[in-house]
């Protein structure tokens, strides 16, 4: 196994993260609850065979995730690895269920039971979970920073960290306002210049923040290619799967501390360390040759969307709230990748955040603004025909 700096924390992690979003799960009726046996299983291999990092979160796995995890590494493993986890500020703001409690208790008390959870009296990394541009005022105005400061002074936390989805403009702002132990951004073969970018990548290294990569494989989609990109793969001297395409492309960068993997099976585990434990899948070791085949590779992908759309949110906001791009993008992934899988699963948590495209009254108005002169109504029905119903 590869290990790596975690920015400036003075310790090392495995360049391989084992997340916690995507445990093998077993279908009752019409929900899904993670197969613990099985899960168990896979944690503990993977603390076994050299992988130190663990990242979980509040949400995952109906708020069961962190509770499998702790149960797992509880016996002797927990001491070995360290635990992120992460506590989103819309949980933190619903009060409702904190029993007349202010919003910053409420977060003392969701980390409360994110610690019994993990049966472990201190978490090493602890994130707020998917800051947004929309959100980030509030939790500045809010302290919820000074408050995870009192969290790190009593000994309950260690790092101070955030995860983010959005572009590089909302990411800049929030990197330089606060002295993180850690940033969580997306990067991958596809999206190297979309989300936050290699720019964010960059910045978070100057500053000597450790740096955690999500979804490296897509949501799994890179796993396996479609022809037209097995072709181009298959040009190459020597052979590699997708997966370790797309791995290698992300421990090419010097800055990152870990990528993260959302194993479902234990086959993919052991592929996966196998790949982070090559010495040739080292920092800075992609050869010019190697770049430009990757680049190749995301024409070929790219060529094949379906429906045109660019993502430059002009048709928004939706007065029904539908968010259009993000329904297009999922929709996009299925045809690219030829599997809807994982786009269905994400278009769930779409559904619960009520912006997906069932929500669609067909007024028209987007239609009048999307200058790719999409006909938005009929995709978006098209979409959500092929992406709902998946349940969790
Ligand atoms: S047509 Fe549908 S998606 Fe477009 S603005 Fe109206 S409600 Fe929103
Ligand atoms: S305006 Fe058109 S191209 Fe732009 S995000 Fe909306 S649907 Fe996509």
């Amino acid at each position: 196994m590869q290990y790596r700096q975690y920015g400036k924390l003075g310790y090392q992690v495995s360049a391989f993260g084992m997340g916690c979003m995507r445990l093998p799960r077993i279908l009752r009726g019409d929900h899904a609850e993670v197969d613990r046996e099985r899960a168990w299983e896979m944690i503990r291999y993977a603390a076994d065979h050299g992988v130190t990092y663990f990242d979980t979160a509040y949400g995952y796995h109906n708020k069961t995730s962190e509770e499998v995890l702790g149960e797992a590494l509880e016996g002797g493993r927990r001491e070995r690895v360290k635990i992120a986890t992460k506590q989103p500020f819309g949980v933190m703001q619903d009060l409702g269920s904190g029993g007349g409690k202010t919003l910053l208790e409420n977060a003392r008390r969701n980390l409360e039971a994110a610690l019994k959870k993990l049966r472990t009296a201190y978490i090493d990394v602890y994130l707020i979970h998917n800051i947004g541009a929309r959100d980030w005022e509030a939790i500045k105005a809010a302290g919820v920073i000074e408050e995870y400061e009192k969290f790190r002074a009593e000994g309950l936390i260690g790092a101070i960290a955030f995860s983010y989805h959005g572009d590089y403009a909302g990411f800049k702002p929030v990197l330089d306002y606060y002295d993180w132990g850690m940033c969580q951004i997306q990067q991958n073969l596809i999206d190297v210049d979309r989300e936050a970018t290699e720019q964010a990548i960059r910045d978070a290294g100057k500053k000597g923040c450790a740096l955690v990569i999500m979804e490296p494989l897509r949501g799994g989609n890179l796993a396996v290619p479609p022809a037209p990109v097995q072709a181009i793969y298959d040009t190459y001297r020597e052979k590699r799967s997708g997966v370790e395409w797309a791995f290698r492309h992300v421990l090419n960068y010097p800055e990152v501390s870990t990528i993260l993997s959302g194993v479902s099976t234990m086959e993919q585990l052991k592929d996966n360390i196998d790949i982070f434990s090559k010495p040739g899948a080292a920092a800075e070791s992609l050869s010019g040759e190697e770049k430009r085949l990757i680049a190749r590779v995301r024409e070929q992908y790219l060529s094949m969307k379906s429906i045109s759309c660019t993502g430059c949110e002009y048709c928004l906001p939706c007065p029904q709230g539908v968010n259009i791009p993000q329904v297009f993008g999922k929709y996009n992934d299925g045809v690219m990748f030829g599997t809807f899988e994982p786009s269905r699963r994400s278009y769930m948590f779409q559904v619960r955040s009520k912006q997906d495209a069932g929500l669609c009254v067909k007024c028209g108005a987007c239609e009048k603004k999307c200058p790719q002169h999409i006909g938005i109504v009929k995709e978006l029905e098209t979409a959500h025909e092929r992406l709902k119903g998946w349940v969790e």
